[in-house]
């Protein structure tokens, strides 16, 4: 797997896209155990992005993983705004002199550690992250595996289940305390959304 230019611009594009179709399902997440917002937020996030589309595509893919990183900061809002702009700033700062797919854990594991900085958090506390440190943990053990997409796609679906019987300890969620548990987060679903999108078109587009 080698990363053409345009395969990038088509990555960013469907996952973009993805994000905006989801909105609606993000929003209820948020309604149930937040305020509500979270798809409104990752929609005007990611329309940002389509809208840059075309400097994005040209850029170096340290430069444009940045560009992303920025654009979200600028545009989401809430808390997951900076924490998903932390995750592209970071990988695109770590991306400068790596080649995909051999540094992919590295550079994803730069993202992943950016958020639980940024965020104070760790697996566990029914956030985004418990959703990108599992992807994460696949990553590092079948990168070469022949079906590494599959894997990564079915690790991030288990994941989002995973965070329903959780009580949330980060976020707005925690102020519910234990009624936040029997709910799906909202952020490690948009991250579902993200990781799913990025499997597809790989796999339409080796
Ligand atoms: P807000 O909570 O400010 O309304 P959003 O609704 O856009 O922001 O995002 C909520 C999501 O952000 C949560 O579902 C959770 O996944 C993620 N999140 C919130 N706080 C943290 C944190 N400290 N670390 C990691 N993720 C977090
Ligand atoms: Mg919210």
């Amino acid at each position: 797997m080698t990363l053409q230019p345009d395969t990038f611009k088509s990555l960013v594009k469907v996952a973009a896209e993805q994000v905006i179709a989801s909105a609606g399902e993000l929003t209820a997440l948020d309604q149930a155990i937040g305020d509500g917002d979270h798809g409104t937020n990752m929609k005007r996030g990611f329309e940002a992005v389509l809208g840059k589309l075309d400097t994005i595509s040209t850029q170096p893919l340290d430069e444009a993983l940045k560009t992303i990183g920025k654009t979200l900061v600028m545009t989401v809002g809430g808390a997951s705004g900076p924490l998903y702009g932390s995750f592209f700033l970071a990988a695109g700062e770590a991306m400068a002199g790596k080649t995909l797919p051999e540094d992919l854990a590295d550079v994803f594991g730069s993202g992943v550690n950016a958020v639980s900085a940024r965020g104070r958090s760790h697996v566990g506390e029914k956030t985004m992250l418990d959703v990108l440190v599992p992807v994460l943990e696949t990553l590092k053990a079948d990168v070469g595996r022949a079906d590494l997409i599959e894997r990564v796609r079915t690790t991030a679906s288990e994941a989002v289940e995973r965070t329903v019987p959780m009580q949330a300890t980060k976020g707005r969620a925690s102020f519910l305390g234990a009624r936040s548990i029997g709910h799906v987060d909202p952020g490690a679903r948009s991250s579902c959304v993200l990781v799913h999108a990025v499997c597809s078109t790989l796999e339409a587009r080796p």
